[in-house]
C-alpha cells in the first residue's frame, strides 16, 4: 500500500467485474451480449464525426439527452447522462449524501452498492432480501436513510412493482430512493412515471445490457429537474467531458432505434424461456427471471464447483462466494448458439458428476 493513499480509502475493496478472458470462451458471466448494437450506431460513426474529434464534445451532451428524453417520454431537464450507470450512481451519491450518511441496499444485489458506500465514506447497510429472495418492501420502508436497489434485482432476476416502490418512497419523502433499472427492458415495469409523482425517486438505466453497448459505456438517470441540475453542477466540478463525442453519437443513434431494441429483447426473452426449461429438465431450480440472466442452483453441484466445471469446458458463468447464494449461479442468457454450447458443457459436466458418484 502506498504511503500516499488517503486514509479515507484504506477500507476500500474495489468491485470485481465479471472476468474478461479474451477469445475462446462462451461468455455468460457478465450479462453483456454478443449481439451487435443497432445498425444506426455504425452510421453514427461517420467520417464527419471522426474529423471533429479535435474539438471537445458538448459537455451537456444535449443531443443524447434529447434522444433519451424522447425515447422515455420525459422532459430533457429530467435526464442526466454519464459514462455508464456506474458513474451516474457515483454522481448521484456524491451530490446528495454526506460522509457518514446511511445507504441501504439489499444484502444480495449488485456488489457495486457496497463499494460506492466505501468510496464515499457512507455507512453501507444491507437490508436482507426475504427467504424467497424477493425485496423486503417493509424493511426498505422502515430503513432510515437513502436506499438503492436494482429492479429487477441482480443476481436474482426478481422485480417489485412500481406500487411497491411508491410505498418505499412515500414512507420517507426526505430520503432518496434510487431504482437501478439496468435490466428493465426485459419485462418488468419501469418506475420512470413515478419520478414525476415522487421527487425523491431517481431511476437509473444503462445502455450496457438491452442496447448491446457495454463497450461504449453510457448510463443515465431520470430524476426531478432540480436534482438533475445539482448533479450537473457536481459533474462540471469534477469531469464535464465524461461522455465523449463518440459515446454521445453512438448513444443517441442507439436509443432512437426502438424497433431494434424490441427485436433484441424478444430474442433474449425467447431464449430465456428455452434455457430455463432446459435447466429445469436437468434438475435445476431456476428463479422466474425478468432479466437477461437466470439464477439457478442444482442439488448435485455446489455452485462454485459447477462454475469451475463449466470453465474447464470454456463456458463462463458467474458464481458469488457469498452467504445465502453459495449454491447458486448467475447465467447470462446468450444467443441460441451460446446457450446450446452452455447446455452441451453442462450435460458433459453432469454426466461426469453422475459417473463419479
Ligand atoms: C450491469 C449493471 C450496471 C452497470 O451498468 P454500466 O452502465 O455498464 O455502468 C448497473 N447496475 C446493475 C444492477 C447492473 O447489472
Amino acid at each position: 500500500m502506498s504511503r500516499y493513499l488517503a486514509e479515507r480509502y484504506q477500507g476500500v475493496s474495489p468491485y470485481v467485474p465479471g472476468e474478461q478472458p479474451g477469445p475462446g470462451f462462451v461468455k455468460l458471466n457478465a450479462n453483456e451480449t454478443t449481439m451487435p448494437p443497432s445498425p444506426r450506431v455504425r452510421e453514427a460513426l461517420s467520417d464527419a464525426l471522426v474529423e471533429s474529434l479535435g474539438l471537445y464534445a458538448d459537455p451537456h451532451a444535449r443531443p443524447l439527452k434529447a434522444a433519451v428524453a424522447r425515447a422515455l417520454g420525459v422532459d430533457e431537464e429530467s435526464v442526466f447522462v454519464g459514462n455508464g450507470s456506474d458513474e451516474v450512481l457515483g454522481f448521484l451519491f456524491l451530490t446528495t449524501l454526506e460522509e457518514g450518511d446511511a445507504l441501504g441496499f439489499p444484502d444480495i444485489s449488485y456488489g457495486f452498492y457496497r463499494d460506492y458506500a466505501a468510496t464515499f465514506g457512507l455507512a453501507g447497510m444491507p437490508v436482507p432480501l426475504r427467504d424467497d429472495f424477493t425485496l423486503d418492501v417493509e424493511g426498505f420502508r422502515q430503513f432510515k436513510g437513502a436506499v438503492v436497489f436494482a429492479n429487477p434485482n441482480a443476481p436474482t432476476g426478481l422485480a417489485v412493482s412500481p406500487d411497491d416502490v411508491r410505498r418505499i418512497a412515500e414512507a420517507d419523502p426526505d430520503r432518496l430512493v434510487v431504482v437501478d433499472e439496468a435490466y428493465i427492458d426485459y419485462g418488468a415495469e419501469t418506475c420512470v412515471p413515478l419520478v414525476r409523482e415522487c421527487p425523491n425517486v431517481v431511476v437509473v438505466q444503462t445502455f450496457s445490457k438491452s442496447r448491446n453497448l457495454a463497450g461504449a459505456h453510457i448510463g443515465f438517470a431520470i430524476g426531478a429537474p432540480e436534482l438533475v441540475s445539482n448533479m450537473e453542477d457536481i459533474r462540471f466540478s469534477f469531469n464535464p467531458f465524461s461522455v465523449s463525442a463518440l459515446t454521445q453519437a453512438v448513444g443517441a443513434a442507439a436509443v432512437e432505434d426502438k424497433d431494434y431494441l424490441q427485436q433484441c429483447v424478444a430474442q433474449v426473452t425467447r431464449e430465456r424461456a428455452r434455457l430455463a426449461d432446459a435447466l429445469a429438465q436437468r434438475g435445476f431450480q431456476v428463479l422466474p427471471s425478468q432479466t437477461n440472466f437466470l439464477f439457478a442452483s442444482h442439488p448435485a453441484f455446489p455452485g462454485g464447483e459447477l462454475c469451475d466445471q463449466l470453465r474447464r469446458r470454456a463456458v463462463l458463468i458467474r458464481h458469488f462466494d457469498q452467504p445465502r447464494i453459495r449454491d447458486w449461479n448467475r447465467i447470462t442468457v446468450g444467443t441460441a448458439q451460446e446457450n446450446d454450447a452452455l447446455l452441451a458443457a453442462l450435460d458433459d459436466a453432469l454426466g461426469e458428476a453422475i459417473g463419479v458418484h
